[in-house]
């Protein structure tokens, strides 16, 4: 039989989570993740959802990381043999190491303590062999249908409801035939931005920089503003002049996406918008504008200042979206107690999260964060400037680099979409989770929230000119 002849076959019938919903779990989840929403504690819990598949999680005795318990390669409850057959099959070819690469949530109902989970899942495809950063491997992908009945209430199995969708990919692959590491997982240092050259033209625009402030240059004798930074004027030769700060609103004038080759300080982070900005003074600047997808940049886009931070010494003034609002950033240490807390509250016992020797033998440079605690940060994120009342109702999340420790993971977050409903805002909020080495997760957040949070300045619309009738 071919790999891609799995597809379609079941991967587990008739899971039951090992453990109903619980508080305790849920406290362990929490302080793990150094989640203090009030939702997930007292009489009225519901369990963190980014959690969700904590709930289904084999644990310790099924996770086949070959730690001598003695009952790793026990079979998984409700896991098929199809799946089985698979694994054995990409192991037997040689693609021992896995990763998970991918998620999609959707959360149709709260999961509350006293709930218990039952599951289906069936293998929705796998790849044709791939060539990654990694190694060379297959993906396969899984989707699971999740119900819950009330069991302490006295539900019945066959009351259970829906209660969430989820769709999980992980890269089976062969460690050792990995392509050149532009991101640096091998541990070594990623090469740095480009340095600006400061000069006595232009060391007035750096100073500014320096003081948070994109300083352009006015003409002393007619007035006329000019940038970049000149010694004389353009428009009379006056070489006297006075400089001002810009106010940071603008709007894209041109832009490029860069896609191929990129130099070798962007390759962490994909292809990236070069634009040309028209600040509201009347000069315009070459920047970046970051924040969206690259191709999300357009002209007219209104744009505000943001002074990036690229590395310990190197601050450039970018631009951002100015239409949506912006997250505050969260900055985590990645410790190796968060990394093995993580799991541990996650039940995820595979040895790369928790044992730096076996992690080495994998071909890690060390123990990394676990995609489920990712997504508990990711979730904690969201919440935690949306508030206890937000709802999640989806959790989408690609992970790039890995989280080692030592590392410092900074989110980063924007609203791109809200529907304004009867009770409720429908939010969509991209999130990204950076490392020095680049993007480790980029994420999009769905969730409802009852009472609106602060609304963004709308946007200045560019005055349309009056044609003739
Ligand atoms: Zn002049």
């Amino acid at each position: 039989m071919e790999l891609q002849e799995y597809a379609g076959r079941p991967a587990a019938t008739g899971g039951r989570a090992p453990d109903p919903v619980n508080a305790p779990m849920i406290r362990h989840w929490c302080e793990a993740m150094g989640d203090a929403n009030p939702a997930y504690s007292g009489p009225d819990a519901v369990a963190p959802p980014a959690m969700l598949q904590a709930w289904t999680m084999a644990g310790l005795g099924f996770s086949g990381n070959g730690n001598g318990n003695g009952n790793g390669s026990a079979a998984r409850p409700g896991r098929s043999s199809d799946y089985d057959d698979l694994l054995a099959r990409l192991d037997a070819e040689g693609f021992r190491s896995v990763v998970a690469t991918d998620c999609e949530q959707d959360y149709l109902r709260p999961l509350r303590p006293g709930q218990r989970v039952l599951f289906d899942a069936e293998i929705e495809s796998v790849s044709g062999r791939k060539r990654t950063a990694l190694g060379v491997g297959h993906f396969v992908t899984t989707r699971m249908d999740l119900r819950a009945y009330d069991e302490a209430a006295g539900e019945k199995p066959e009351e259970a409801v829906r209660v969430a969708r989820h769709r999980f990919r992980i890269l089976k692959f062969q460690p050792g035939e990995a392509e050149p590491k532009p991101d640096g997982g091998s541990g070594t240092e990623p090469p740095l931005r480009p340095r600006p050259v400061v000069n006595r033209d232009n060391e007035g625009f750096w100073d500014g920089v320096a003081a948070g402030e994109l300083r352009f240059q006015r003409c002393a004798e007619c007035g006329v503003p000019r940038f970049p930074w000149l010694p004389g004027c353009n428009a009379c030769g006056s070489s006297a002049w006075t400089a001002e700060a810009a106010s940071g609103e603008g709007t894209v004038y041109s832009h490029v996406v860069v896609h191929h080759p990129l130099p070798a300080a962007f390759r962490a982070g994909g292809p990236y918008a070069v634009a040309l900005v028209e600040l509201a003074e009347g000069v315009r600047i070459v920047s970046n504008v970051v924040g969206l997808p690259p191709d999300g940049v357009r002209i007219g886009l209104p744009v505000r200042l943001s002074f990036e931070r690229c590395d310990d010494e190197l601050t450039l003034p970018l631009f951002r979206p100015a239409t949506a609002d912006d997250l505050p950033p969260l900055r985590i240490p990645v410790t190796r107690t968060l990394i093995v807390a993580g799991a541990i509250a996650s039940r995820d016992y595979q040895d790369v999260h928790h044992d730096a020797e076996l992690a080495r033998a994998k071909g890690a440079p060390d123990i990394f964060m676990n995609i489920l605690t990712s997504n508990g940060l990711v979730g904690r994120y969201v919440t935690d400037w949306a508030g206890p009342k937000a709802v999640l109702t989806g959790l989408a999340v690609r992970l790039g680099v890995p989280a080692h420790p030592g590392d410092e993971l900074t989110f980063t977050g924007r609203v791109t979409e809200r529907v304004t409903e009867r009770d409720h805002d429908r939010l969509t909020v991209a999130v990204t989770g950076r490392t020095r080495r680049g993007a480790h997760v980029t994420a999009t957040v769905r969730l409802n929230v009852p009472v609106p949070v602060p609304r963004p300045v709308p946007a200045q619309e560019n005055p349309v000119p009056e044609g003739p009738a």
